[in-house]
C-alpha cells in the first residue's frame, strides 16, 4: 500500500479493495515507525484520521464519495484546523485552537482523514524548516540534511510515506522549493485559485496554498479538491474550475516551452542545471518546441520580494499581542504586556523581518523601498506576460541546489534567502508554478520547476506530467 500513489489508493478505497480506515492505520503506523528521525508533524492526529476514515467507509456504503477522498494527508501547521492545535511552526500559537476549518480543506470534503499537523519555518519564514520553533524536520533523503522550507513537514511527511499527500502554502517558493529537495512533485496554482480564508497570513498579496504529492496525477487531483471561489476570500476568482485531469497525458508535441536564461547561470549548481538541461533535451525529442526565454527582472525578484514580503508580515504580525490570541506575558502594564509577549513569542527570523517590513513601510522610506519594489513587481508581471507570449511553459531549476546540511546557512540569512531565486519570480506575477522531481545530483533529488500563465494549471499539469515521465526518478517513500 506504501507504495501506491494517491490517485491510485483513492480508486482502491472507491472499489472497496483497501478500506479507508486500513489506510488510516497505515499512515498511522508508518508515522510511529519514522516519526522518530524526521520530525514531520508538530501534531500527529491519529485519531482524528481514524475517526474520519471510519465515517468514509461508511460514506462509502451509502451516498458514496469524492475521487479525492479517503486518502490520509497532512496539513501545514498554518491552515486553521477545527478543534486541533495549530501553531504556525511558533511559540506565540502554542496553544491555539482554531475554531473553525480553513475553506481549502472544507472544500475538501468534511472527513478529511488528516494524519497531523505538519512541522513548518515559524509563520512560513524560511527556506529549511529550521524556524521552526518546535525542532526542525529532517530530509527523508538524508536526516543531517533540511527537507527545504516553510513546508518542509509536509514534503517531508510525503516523502517518508507518512500519509500519501499533504497541504503546503507557498508565499515566494514554499511549496516548490521543499517539494524539489524531498524528491517530490509540489504545485503553487495561481494567485486567487485556492481560498486563503483560515489560512494565516504570512504575505496576503502572495501565499497560495498547494498540493504537495507523490506525482503530478495527484497534485491535479488535489488541486481538484480544494479550488474555487470563496465568499469569505475576496481574492478568490469567481471563475469555473476546470477538470485538472482531462488533458493530462496530452503531451508536449507541438508544446513551446522556453528556458529561463537568468535562471540558468552560475548562481545555480552545476548538477543541477544539468538536471534541468536534461529533461528540457527529453521534453524536445518528445516533440516540444524548445527555446531561450528571458525574465530580465528575474535579477531584481528577490530583493523586491524580501521588501514585500517582510512588508507584508509586518503587518500580519500586529494581531499577535497577548489579547486576542496565543500566548500572553504576565507584565505590569498594557505595554509592556505586548513587550513580553512579542519578545518571548516570536523567533529570529520573524523579529527581523518585523523590523525590515516596518521600516521599509515607515513614512520616509516607503518610496525608496516599498514603492520601489512594487514598482519591480510590475516589471516582473511585464517580462512573464512578454516570455509567455512565445512560450507556453517556461522551464528553470526550482532551487539553486540541492537540499543542504542543517545549520549550513543558519547564521547568514542572505545565504537562507538566495535559496529562493528561482521561485520567487512566479509568486510575484501569481502565476501558476509547479516543480518536478527530475533526477539525482550528489544523489539528492533536484527539482525542475516549470511555470505558465495565469489559471493555465491545465496546460502547466500536461506539460509536468510529461516532464515527469521523461525524468530519470521513481518516486519510493524513504527511509
Ligand atoms: N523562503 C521564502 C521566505 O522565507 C518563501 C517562504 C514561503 O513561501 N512561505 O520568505
Amino acid at each position: 500500500m506504501l507504495e501506491l500513489t494517491a490517485s491510485a489508493l483513492a480508486q482502491k478505497i472507491r472499489d472497496r479493495e483497501i478500506s479507508a480506515r486500513e489506510a488510516a492505520e497505515t499512515a498511522n503506523h508508518r508515522v510511529e515507525e519514522v516519526e522518530y528521525r524526521v520530525n514531520a508533524f508538530l501534531t500527529p492526529t491519529p485519531y482524528v484520521a481514524l475517526e474520519r476514515a471510519g465515517r468514509i467507509d461508511e460514506r462509502l456504503q451509502n451516498e458514496g464519495i469524492q475521487p479525492w477522498e479517503g486518502v490520509p494527508i497532512a496539513i501545514k501547521d498554518v491552515l486553521s484546523t477545527r478543534g486541533v492545535r495549530t501553531t504556525c511552526g511558533s511559540k506565540i500559537l502554542e496553544d491555539f485552537t482554531p475554531i473553525y476549518d480553513a475553506s481549502a480543506l472544507v472544500n475538501f470534503g468534511e472527513d478529511l482523514v488528516m494524519v497531523g499537523k505538519a512541522n513548518m519555518d515559524e509563520f512560513a519564514m524560511g527556506s529549511s524548516t529550521e524556524n521552526s520553533a518546535y525542532g526542525p524536520t529532517r530530509n527523508p533523503w538524508d536526516p543531517d540534511r533540511v527537507p527545504g522550507g516553510s513546508s518542509g513537514g509536509s514534503a517531508a511527511a510525503v516523502a517518508a510515506g507518512e500519509g500519501w499527500w499533504a497541504l503546503g502554502t507557498d508565499t515566494g517558493g514554499s511549496v516548490r522549493q521543499p517539494a524539489a529537495l524531498c524528491g517530490i512533485v509540489g504545485l503553487k496554482p495561481t494567485y486567487g485559485r485556492v481560498s486563503r480564508y483560515g489560512l494565516i497570513a504570512f504575505g496576503s498579496s502572495l501565499d497560495c496554498i498547494g498540493p504537495m504529492t507523490r506525482d503530478v496525477r495527484d497534485a491535479a487531483l488535489l488541486l481538484q479538491a480544494i479550488a474555487g471561489h470563496d465568499p469569505l476570500d475576496s481574492t478568490t476568482a469567481n471563475a469555473e474550475v476546470p477538470d485538472y485531469l482531462a488533458d493530462l497525458e496530452g503531451g508536449v508535441s507541438g508544446l513551446r516551452v522556453g528556458v529561463v536564461k537568468e535562471l540558468m547561470d552560475e548562481r545555480i549548481d552545476a548538477g543541477v542545471r544539468e538536471v534541468v538541461e536534461r529533461v528540457v533535451g527529453e521534453l524536445e525529442a518528445a516533440g516540444a518546441e524548445v527555446g531561450e526565454a528571458s525574465l530580465p527582472h528575474a535579477y531584481y525578484a528577490l530583493e523586491a520580494y524580501y521588501i514585500i514580503a517582510p512588508a507584508e508580515i509586518s503587518s500580519n504580525l500586529a494581531r499577535f499581542d497577548g489579547v486576542r490570541y496565543g500566548l500572553r506575558e504576565p507584565a505590569d502594564g498594557v505595554h509592556e504586556m505586548y513587550r513580553e509577549t512579542r519578545e518571548k513569542g516570536f523567533g529570529d527570523e520573524a523579529k527581523r523581518r518585523i523590523m525590515l517590513g516596518t521600516y521599509a513601510l515607515s513614512s520616509g522610506y516607503y518610496d525608496a523601498y516599498y514603492a520601489q519594489a512594487q514598482k519591480v513587481r510590475t516589471r516582473m508581471i511585464g517580462d512573464f506576460r512578454e516570455a509567455l507570449s512565445s512560450y507556453d511553459v517556461l522551464i528553470s531549476p526550482t532551487s539553486p541546489s540541492v537540499a543542504f546540511e542543517i545549520g549550513a546557512k543558519t547564521d547568514d540569512p542572505l545565504a537562507m534567502y538566495l535559496q529562493d531565486i528561482c521561485a520567487v519570480p512566479a509568486s510575484l506575477a501569481g502565476i501558476p508554478a509547479i516543480s518536478v522531481p527530475g533526477g539525482l545530483s550528489e544523489g539528492l533529488p533536484v527539482g525542475v520547476q516549470l511555470m505558465s500563465d495565469h489559471f493555465t494549471e491545465p496546460l502547466l499539469l500536461r506539460a509536468a506530467r510529461a516532464a515527469e515521465e521523461v525524468a530519470d526518478f521513481e518516486f519510493s517513500p524513504r527511509p
